[in-house]
Order: C-alpha cells, then structure tokens, then sequence
C-alpha cells in the first residue's frame, strides 16, 4: 500500500504546480464516484487553485443536491466538446473511483492519450490505468474514504472544510449501504466520525438520499420484486431482468434502477445477486454477492467488467435473453464458492 503521506505530499505538490487541473470520475457516477470526485474539486479551491470536473454521462437525480454539481461537465452532453477540450487542455488528471479507463467511455481514448500528469485515488481490485501517483486501498469501504485520507493528510488536521465534508460523507454513505456492508470497518466510522466534527448536517444528506424519488421508482421496485424475481435455489442465486420497454412503462430515469440488485440477497441462503437491464446496444449486468462468493470474477471472467469482490458490474453485447441464458450457463463455475 502506498503510503499515505507520501501519496498526500506528491499529489498536493503536483497540484500546486499544475495550472490546468482536471478531475475524472466513473460513467454511471454514485454517490462515491460524484462526492470523491467533489472532495477534491472543493479542496483543489481552498488551496487557490481551480479545477473542472468532468463525468462521462449524466448524474442521477437524488445526488443533483450536492454541492458542486451544477460546475461538473458532462461527456455524454451538449457540453461534450467544452469537456474534451478541457481533457485535451489539462496538464494535470485527478482520476477517482475507477481502475479501468473503459470505465470513463467516450473519454478514455483522449485520457489515455494526454500527456498530463495523473493521478489516481481508488478502491477497486487491481487498478490498470497507467498513472504518475496511486493511492490504490482495495479494502476501504469507499474512495470519499481514501479521499478523506488525502485531503486531512494534506491539510495536517482531521476537521476539514464542511463543504468537503458533505460530499465525502455521502459517498461513504452510499457506497456501504449506510454502512452496513462488510466494507465499513473501524476506520470508516473514525472518518464518518471527523466529517461529523467537521460540521456537515447528516440528517440534511440522508434526507436529500433517501426520501425524495418519485411515485414511479417505488412501483418499478414493487414490479421487480413481485414480477421480475427468479431464483435459483441450487446455485444460491437470484436475478431480476428489465427490458427497455418496462423502463419506459415506469417512467424510468437515471438511477431509479440503483439498489434494486441488493434485495434478492436478503433471501435466506441467497449469495448471489443480478439484474440485467436492456440498453439501446447492450444489456448491463449489475452483480452482488455475500461472503466470499467473487461477484468481481464473474463480471470480470465472462461480461467485460470487474469491481469489487461483493460488488460488480458488466456489460454484454448479446440480448438481455441471451445474456440470462449465458449467466444461467456458467453458474456451476462457481459452485465452490457457494458457502452454506
Ligand atoms: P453497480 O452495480 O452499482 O453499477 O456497480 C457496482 C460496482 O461494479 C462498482 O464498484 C462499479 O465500479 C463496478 N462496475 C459496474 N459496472 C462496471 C463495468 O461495466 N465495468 C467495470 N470494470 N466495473 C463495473
Ligand atoms: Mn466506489
């Protein structure tokens, strides 16, 4: 593990001489992808400096609160050309909560091309992109987590500015499941316990999160659980499948599909999770797992993706039947890591 002062220390010396500073963060962004990306926008100001922050594709609505969001590009826009000329501008990338750049989508071939100096703060497996400076911690619950590291590091002090502080606790939040994954250990409650010294309103943040989406998101989760549901119990797996057409049915908009893949796992003896959802070229798959059973592997072994070890995600170019039947197919693979 790269030492975290050393990592604090070469990144704070690289921003300080940089003079066009970008800030990366994954397609589909949560919460962990927009609020690190944010911690370091924020903090990139209170040293002076300015900074753009660029997403590949458009936000979910419940995360449009947090601040910062209205200054962040998006790729996948009308402000597709304002973003790649920024990209092309920097001489300094900031890259947080991805390992791979296919995760950046139409802007990884630009990334991968500058000559900027970069820098990469992570916690997904056996990070690939070639960067200057890594902070790469596979087990910390969230990337706000290890930003939140970087950021007191740099400042000598565990309180940092609240504005900070509310991005980094909302990704932390979100990427534990309010923290109640394996994920969040002691240390992730020493940093959740700092954001709140430093004066963030944690009632205001669960609010914005969790009571403010519409009528149609709960009714789409009521039809897949009800509807949508297949288990499988031999292989102690279960998935729910929506095409484009029942998307369109319940009014589907960005991130109303988020979370859905984590109920089939509260089923007793279920340790695998899917759902696969209909894009225009492609069928996403989104995985979850308990235990030691390699969520990760799955995406990474057989739908061009990867993640974590009980969290992950993918891609398929086949139909979304197609792609059931090929998930179906290749469960006995991975029969010795079911535990019970
Ligand atoms: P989600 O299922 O919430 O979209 O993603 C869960 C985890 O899997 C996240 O950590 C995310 O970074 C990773 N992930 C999701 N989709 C992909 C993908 O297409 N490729 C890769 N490499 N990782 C993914
Ligand atoms: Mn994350």
């Amino acid at each position: 593990m790269e030492h975290i002062s050393t990592f604090a220390q070469q990144a704070k010396s690289l921003i300080s001489n940089a003079n066009n500073i970008i800030i990366l963060a994954h397609k589909n962004p949560d919460g962990d992808a927009i609020g690190s990306g944010l911690g370091m926008y924020h903090h990139i100001k209170t040293m002076g400096k300015e900074a753009i922050f660029i997403l590949p594709d458009q936000l979910p609505k419940n995360l449009l609160w947090m601040p910062g969001c209205d200054k962040i590009l998006v790729h996948k826009s009308p402000e597709k050309e304002q973003a790649e000329q920024a990209i092309t501008k920097a001489d300094l990338i900031i890259m947080c909560d991805f390992n791979n750049l296919s995760r950046l989508g139409g802007a990884a071939q630009l990334v991968e091309q500058s000559t900027a100096k970069k820098i990469l703060i992570d916690h997904h497996l056996e990070p690939s992109v070639v960067c200057d400076i890594k902070y790469s911690r596979p087990e910390a619950s969230s990337t706000c987590e290890m930003v939140y590291q970087v950021v007191s590091t740099m400042r000598g002090t565990p309180t940092i500015d609240s504005t900070i502080a509310t991005c980094l606790y909302t990704g932390i939040v979100t990427d534990t499941g309010g923290f109640s994954y394996s994920s969040s250990n002691r240390l992730t409650f020493d940093v959740a316990a700092n954001l709140i010294e430093s004066g963030i309103d944690k009632d205001y943040i669960l609010d914005n999160l969790n009571y403010h989406f519409s009528e149609q998101r709960l009714r789409l989760l009521g039809y897949c659980l009800n509807n949508k549901l297949t288990v499988i119990p031999e292989y102690h797996t279960a998935y729910i499948w929506l095409t484009q057409k029942e998307l369109r049915k319940f009014n589907y908009q960005m991130g109303d599909t988020e979370g859905i893949v984590n109920y089939p796992l509260t089923i007793d003896g279920i340790e695998f999770s899917a759902i696969f959802t209909e894009k225009e070229k492609i069928t996403k798959c989104s995985f979850r797992s308990r235990g030691s059973f390699p969520a990760s592997k799955v995406a990474g072994d057989h739908f061009n993706g990867g993640g974590h070890l009980n969290a992950a995600g993918g891609e398929s170019p086949l139909s979304i039947s197609e792609t059931i039947k090929k998930f179906v197919s290749i469960l006995p693979q991975y029969e010795q890591y079911i535990e019970k």
